[in-house]
């Protein structure tokens, strides 16, 4: 019997049934503004019936939920406010599932979600030492370690490499600390970090240029100087990060995926060459890789958690 797993985004659901690792359908659902996740449920159990009846699934293995927040994958609880939806904390998703579809539910946080989709059916096939890291609007990161995902002892394990310190006097992060990885290069850091950047004033970012790492790295490529130097400086900061994900998980490959994987020419060769330098290790005796499920590595995974 196939398994529903959604991956549950800022603006958007991912749906998909799963069995035995193949899509057998999948929608992305833009999710009306609602800071309700009850209010949400009747929505998602209509695209769930509505899938359900286009595979001709007449029940399901179970139901996989990817939550960006941190979770409690053993009691399957969200630890931590939702920030989108601040009911999610409260409701028995567990009942709703058993009530609903007569089925289980499991609950994962979605970037380790993603780790499991790569690791069973992308980049990370293959291997059981395997650390994947999001460069997108944050930083996302999970670990796995000898065929086991990291939980740590308040599931914390792996998963806010975004906020490892890099810089101790650097910029204010959305967590409140100083110099996070990701208030040093991400793409919600980034218009204040070009504003703060050395030549900012001369450069086409004041002229109306978009602020995010699509300019970057065209403007970069085309060799405008003052994104060269940006690029250079963020290049510099992911690499000085995941340098500390290798000393912290002793990975065999790292998996990178997000948005600014566009640009995966100019990134995989700067943090192959970083890690070969400056790691403790033989030379590539960790491969860095571009995801290959990037859009449905959260789905894919759920569903094998799932199933
Ligand atoms: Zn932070």
């Amino acid at each position: 019997m196939p398994v529903i797993a959604l991956d549950l985004g800022g603006t958007r659901i991912k749906f998909g049934v799963v069995e035995n690792g193949q899509l057998l359908a999948s929608a992305s659902i833009v999710v009306p503004s609602s800071d309700s996740f009850a209010a949400l449920l009747p929505l998602i159990e209509q695209q769930i019936g509505q899938m359900m009846q286009e595979t001709g699934s007449a029940s399901l293995d179970g139901i996989g939920m990817a939550f960006p927040t941190i979770v409690d994958s053993d009691r399957m609880r969200l630890l931590y406010k939702y920030t989108k939806y601040n009911d999610a904390n409260d409701l028995d998703l567990t009942d709703w599932a058993k009530t609903t579809w007569g089925a289980p539910l499991f609950m994962e946080n979605d970037a380790r979600a993603a780790l499991v989709g790569e690791w069973q059916y992308g980049a990370g096939k293959g291997t059981n030492n395997l650390v994947m890291v999001t460069i997108g609007t944050g930083v996302g990161s999970a670990a796995l370690m000898n065929g086991r995902l990291l939980k740590g002892s308040h599931y914390l394990a792996g998963n806010l490499g975004g906020h490892q310190n890099i810089r101790f006097d650097g910029h204010r992060c959305n967590c409140g600390n100083i110099g996070c990885l990701e208030s040093e290069a991400s793409s919600w850091a980034l218009p204040e970090l070009l504003k703060r950047h050395p030549g900012y004033a001369e450069s086409p970012f004041a002229m109306g240029e978009d602020p995010d790492f699509e300019a970057v790295f065209r403007l970069a490529a085309a060799g405008e100087k003052f994104a060269l130097s940006v690029r250079a400086s963020c290049l510099e900061v992911w690499a000085a990060g995941i340098l500390n994900l290798v000393y912290a998980y002793d990975p065999e490959r790292i998996v990178i995926g997000g948005g600014v994987m566009h640009s995966a020419e100019v990134i995989l060769p700067f943090i192959q060459n970083k890690i070969n330098q400056a790691a403790w290790l033989p030379e590539n005796a960790v491969t860095v890789v571009a995801a290959q499920q990037p859009d449905w590595a959260g789905v894919l995974g759920m569903g094998h958690l799932a199933s």
